[in-house]
Formats: C-alpha cells, sequence, structure tokens
C-alpha cells in the first residue's frame, strides 16, 4: 500500500476501535443502549469516519452535543438515533423535529415552545430530561421536577423517552462516595418521574469511567465516550480498575489514534547555535535538524516545546527550541540514514517506541480529552487496518 501524499495525517486503526468496541458490548447485559459519544469531531478523532466505524462494529446509537453535529450525521446518511446533549436555541428547536433527534431538555421554555411546534409541525418530539444530580452544569432540580411533569403529563407530542445526569467527580479520585451520592439522587428522581404515570423511560447515566467501574450504572443505556477510543479517563479510573480486577488491564482498551507527518527539510548545524523562536535549545555540538510540518496550529501544544519527542525510524528524536505554528524542530543526530520525506510519529507507535496522549498531554498540563479534541479538525483523518 502506497502512503498518501499527505505532510500530516491521523491514521485512525480500526482494528483497535473494533476491539475496543466489541469490549465494551461485551461488559453490557443485552437490554443495555450502547450508544458511543462523538462530539467534538469525535473528541478529535473525526466524526465522520468515527461514526461509519461505530456503526459498523456494534453501537446502537450516538450521542453528540449540538444541533449541528446531529445534523452533519443525518446528512452523511447516519439513520440510527441520535441525542443532541448541549443546548439547542429555541428557534431551532423545529429542525430537531425535522431531522428526528433525540433532544435534552432541562428548560421549561423548551418545553414550552416544543409544544406549540410540535402541534404546528403535526410531528412528536423524543425528549430526555435532564437531571441534576451534584454536577451543577446543565439539569432539572429535584424540587423543579413536578413543574417539569406536570407540563409533560398532557401533552401527546411529547414524548419522555429518557431520563438521564452526569457524574461530577468520577474520573479524578478513587474515593467514589460522591458519585454515590449522585447515583442514589438519580434512583430517587427516577422513581418519581416513573410513578408519575412514565413507567417505561431509559434512564442513563454511565461515561466511561462508570461504565469501566460500576456495572450497576449501566441501566438503560451507555454513553461512551472517551474510553472507546482507546484512552482511559484518567490515572485513577486505571488504577481503579487494575484494583478490582484480576485481569492483565495494560492492553484492555487500544488507542485507535496516530498521529504522523513527513519531514520537510534535514540540515546539520554547527553547535552554539541557537534553535527556533526565542532562542531556547542551542546546540552542544554539530547537530542534524530535521523540520516537521506540524504546529500549534495543528494541535501541537506550544507547551511541547523543548520536552516532546517524536519517533523516526524506532527511535527519539527530542524537540528543539519553541513549537512553531506550522512547524517544529526534532534532533536526529543519533538516528543514523534518516532521509527527507521519511515518516515521523507525533503520537502513536513506531518499532518498540510509543507516544501517547496521555503522555503528550501531561507535558502540556492538560489530559487527554483536551489534547485530543484540540488536533486540528482539518488534518485529513486516514483508516488503517
Ligand atoms: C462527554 C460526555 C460523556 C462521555 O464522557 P467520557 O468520560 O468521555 O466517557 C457522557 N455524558 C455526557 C453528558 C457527556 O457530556
Amino acid at each position: 500500500m502506497s502512503l498518501p501524499d499527505l505532510n500530516n495525517w491521523i491514521e485512525i486503526s480500526e482494528s483497535a476501535y473494533s476491539h475496543n468496541l466489541h469490549f465494551f458490548k461485551s461488559q453490557l447485559v443485552e437490554k443495555t443502549e450502547f450508544s458511543v459519544v462523538i462530539k467534538s469531531n469525535a473528541y478529535g478523532h473525526g466524526m465522520k469516519v468515527m461514526a461509519d466505524l461505530a456503526v459498523k462494529h456494534g453501537a446502537d446509537s450516538f450521542c453528540v452535543h449540538s444541533l449541528d453535529e446531529a445534523i452533519e450525521l443525518r446528512q452523511q446518511g447516519i439513520t440510527c438515533d441520535v441525542l443532541i446533549m448541549g443546548p439547542v436555541l429555541l428557534s431551532r428547536l423545529s429542525e430537531t423535529i425535522r431531522q428526528d433527534l433525540r433532544l435534552v431538555v432541562y428548560n421549561i421554555e423548551a418545553i414550552q415552545h416544543l409544544k406549540k411546534i410540535t402541534a404546528e409541525m403535526k410531528r412528536p418530539v423524543r425528549i430526555h430530561l435532564k437531571l441534576e444530580t451534584g454536577t451543577f452544569r446543565q439539569g432539572i432540580l429535584e424540587e423543579d421536577l413536578d413543574k417539569f411533569l406536570s407540563e409533560l403529563k398532557n401533552s401527546k407530542l411529547l414524548k419522555l423517552e429518557g431520563i438521564y445526569t452526569h457524574f461530577a467527580n468520577i474520573e479524578d479520585t478513587t474515593n467514589h462516595d460522591y458519585a454515590y451520592y449522585q447515583l442514589d439522587l438519580l434512583s430517587k428522581m427516577a422513581a418519581r418521574i416513573k410513578n408519575s404515570g412514565f413507567p417505561e423511560i431509559k434512564c442513563h447515566a454511565a461515561c466511561s469511567a462508570a461504565i469501566l467501574l460500576f456495572p450497576e450504572t449501566h441501566f438503560d443505556m451507555v454513553r461512551l465516550g472517551i474510553s472507546q477510543y482507546g484512552l482511559w479517563p484518567s490515572r485513577e479510573t486505571f488504577v481503579s480498575y487494575k484494583t478490582k480486577h484480576t485481569r492483565k488491564v495494560e492492553d484492555l482498551l487500544q488507542p485507535v489514534m496516530g498521529w504522523k507527518c513527513k519531514i520537510g527539510q534535514i540540515k546539520t548545524v554547527r553547535a552554539d547555535q541557537k534553535v527556533g523562536y526565542g532562542g531556547t535549545f542551542q546546540t552542544t555540538r554539530p547537530s542534524k535538524i530535521a523540520i516537521l510540518p506540524v504546529g500549534y496550529a495543528d494541535g501541537y501544544d506550544r507547551g511541547l516545546s523543548n520536552q516532546a519527542y517524536a519517533l523516526i525510524q524506532g527511535q527519539r528524536a527530542p524537540l528543539r527550541g519553541r513549537v512553531c505554528m506550522n512547524l517544529i524542530m526534532v534532533d536526529i543526530t543519533d538516528i543514523p540514514g534518516v532521509r527527507l520525506e521519511d515518516t515521523v510519529t507525533l503520537m502513536g507507535v513506531d518499532g518498540q517506541e510509543r507516544i501517547s496522549c496521555d503522555y503528550l498531554a501531561s507535558l502540556c498540563g492538560t489530559i487527554n480529552y483536551e489534547f485530543a479534541t484540540r488536533i486540528n479538525w482539518q488534518i485529513p483523518r486516514l483508516i488503517v487496518k
């Protein structure tokens, strides 16, 4: 197979993704809907590419953040259920009805507006109520629940399909008391809703960490985000999982994304030369420097300056100087035989070496979620086996 004519590209491993989806599916009981979260360009992996792969490898439905993401999926030919989890402007609610999308609701204004337009359009809408259990982001407070239920009770076209909540402190700790507190409140509110004439609703709560650690949170549907891409939600989740399970967990999740580029120039630089903006690196010996067509505009964070390394021929080539907007410089003095346009791995595996998303994220003081989603959405995403 010949490499594409690209300077800078993301590789999506279909075998890794299929492995992850099959693992998670095997953790669920039959009746639990397996929904995958592909907001923010599928956590940087490429929404279009990942949506097709998710359907192919057994996901039941999708969760996205915005109406526009949902519409993009419909335009791509995705016909399965799509839940919009973020706010939709009242003026655009009719589009969710037209596209037959699932809609999260936590404002009474949305219910009132939906009642009006579903009647005008003579079409139903499926809604999921977001319940506030302690994250204090979007959600309906326990004391406001009755107001929502009485609005819904006398409406034929507003179909209450589901209720859900989101955990506030499940990834950042190995103490899960707060998650259990939220779970109790959810159960309490769910019971109230079911007893108010909605016995059939789907209840859901689980993100990646909850799916991995607490099977009792799977309920009727799970919302699998980061871990479908082979990334752990946090070190704490990994440690908690490891303590609970005897199986080998290091290879349980397989990273789906690789980031590659091709060398744009190779030059020999004398000793005592300063490399890059601000001259933050000075050569201590005659050095071979490779210039790579990647920079902070691509999401290769400036915090990686003089810290990260890339892989060439399975060996580490350290970054020299600051990350520029579109370029970085790496030291290849100790890697013999490197040639112009050789392929470089910025993230992923080369030989015995791996550069993980977690590692790059930690170097710039953030988490894998942020590092992955900020990789420029315009970089081509290629599926590899
Ligand atoms: C992003 C998101 C998820 C997925 O979380 P992960 O930790 O990535 O699995 C689930 N539910 C809601 C409401 C979200 O916003």
